[in-house]
Formats: C-alpha cells, structure tokens, sequence
C-alpha cells in the first residue's frame, strides 16, 4: 500500500493541489494522511476542506483548526495567527465545522500513530529536538509516529535506547526497519524549513520506504488571494521566504 503524509495545509489551495497532482505524477496513492492545521493562515480554508472531503483520507485535528471553530482560546496565538484565526472562522461553512469537530487528536494506522503536534501533547508540543523526540517515544505504542506541527521535515529514530535525528532530504528514501522512529513530513502550506516549497511524504508499505519530496507552486497566486482577503502581511512574505 502507498500513502502519502500531508501536514499543515493551512489553507493554502494552489499548494495543496501541486501537492495532489506531484502524487498523481508519481503514480498515485491508495490513502492520504493529513496530520492537521488544514485550515488557519491561508486565503483557502472551505476550498481546501471542500478538496479533501472528496479525496480518500483520513486526518487530526490541529491547534489552527481547533481555534477556528472555538474549541481553543486564541491566547496562544500570536497577533498575526489570530487575526487570521478571526477571518478563517467567518470563510467556514456548517459543514466545514462538522469536519474539523470530528478529527481525532490522535490516530493509529497500522504501524503508525498519527498526531499533528506531539504524541505526549498532540495539540501543542512542537517536536523540534532529540531531546524532546526521546521523551515522546513513551507516548505511543506503534512502531512509528508521524507528526506535523514544525513546518519542518525531519525523522527522530530510538536506537539501543537512545533518539538521535538522521535529517529527511528530498530524494532519499528512509527505509522503516525495527528501530521505532517519529518522522515529520513538514508543511505543505507553509513550509519553515527555508524551503518554500511544499513538503509531504510517501510511504510504501512494500519497501517499506518513506521519501520526502518538495513541489514547487504558484506562490504569487497564494499571496495575491492573502492580500485581497487583508489577511497580515507577514503571513503573506513568509511564504516566499519559506520561514
Ligand atoms: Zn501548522
């Protein structure tokens, strides 16, 4: 089986769809994961949601999703994702809130566990090191767990008891052996890596290979539709800066 890990959307089409038609190009998948924030920062949330809808897949819920439909105080947010948070709330159809209300914090797929921040803290925890990736380890019970979250692709993998990251590079296929790993296919939306375009992943339980892979899209298009809808303007640039 193939599947491909989507994380991070945030509301961003015109990166969703290069995304979708990369993995068309490369033969298709049997299932899509998405591991959360599918709406939140973007000039596309219904249109995105509308898209998945109609798509095999499965997903979790992300701390941008929960704070769109209420469930979340804003407080943790910045002044920018708020602002972003207020407009995405009023672009939601009724039945854009069913969907997000009814995303699991958590979800297990075979040898995987899906979570959008952290197996410990699903909504919140941002995996960002080796040190915080070893504690996580006791806070799943499958072999592996994806996470999104960070915007930023990375693999952390428990060897003889100890978590050390082995990088996650465009082009490299990362073979799944014992050892139990967490692995972040960064962001389709908005990547942070420095790399603005879109990041996912495809697994094939065959090979057991997971390969990272980045798509190049219409970025203009994206920014343009952010400022007619006066979303802040840093959300705009970023996008361009991969940051
Ligand atoms: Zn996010």
């Amino acid at each position: 089986m193939r599947c491909a890990i989507i994380a991070d959307i945030h509301a961003n089409l015109a990166a969703l769809a290069a995304v979708l038609a990369d993995i068309k190009q490369k033969g298709g998948v049997d299932e899509l994961w998405c591991l959360g924030d599918m709406v939140g920062y973007g000039p596309d949330p219904h249109q995105c949601l509308e898209l998945l809808r109609q798509l095999n897949h499965v997903g979790v819920v992300g701390n941008h999703d929960l704070a769109a439909i209420g469930k979340v105080e804003t407080t943790y947010f910045n002044a920018d994702a708020v602002a972003a948070i207020q407009w995405t709330a009023k672009q939601l159809t009724p039945g854009d809130i069913r969907y997000l209300e009814n995303l699991p914090m958590k979800l297990e797929m075979g040898d995987f566990t899906l979570v959008h921040g952290s197996p410990m803290e699903p909504v919140w925890e941002y995996l960002i090191s080796t040190g915080i990736a070893a504690r996580n380890f006791a806070y799943f019970s499958s072999r592996f767990c994806l996470v999104g979250h960070t915007h930023i692709p990375a693999t952390f993998k428990k060897e003889k008891g100890t978590c050390h990251s082995i990088g996650f590079s465009p082009g490299i296929g990362i073979v799944l052996g014992e050892d139990r790993m967490i692995i972040n296919p960064g962001g389709v939306g908005q990547p942070r890596d420095g790399d603005p375009r879109a990041s996912y992943a495809i697994y094939d339980s065959e090979g057991k290979i997971m390969r990272l892979y980045r798509v190049p899209y219409d970025i203009g298009a994206t920014q343009d539709k952010m400022m007619k809808a006066k979303l802040p303007i840093h959300l705009v640039t970023r996008l361009q800066e991969g940051r």
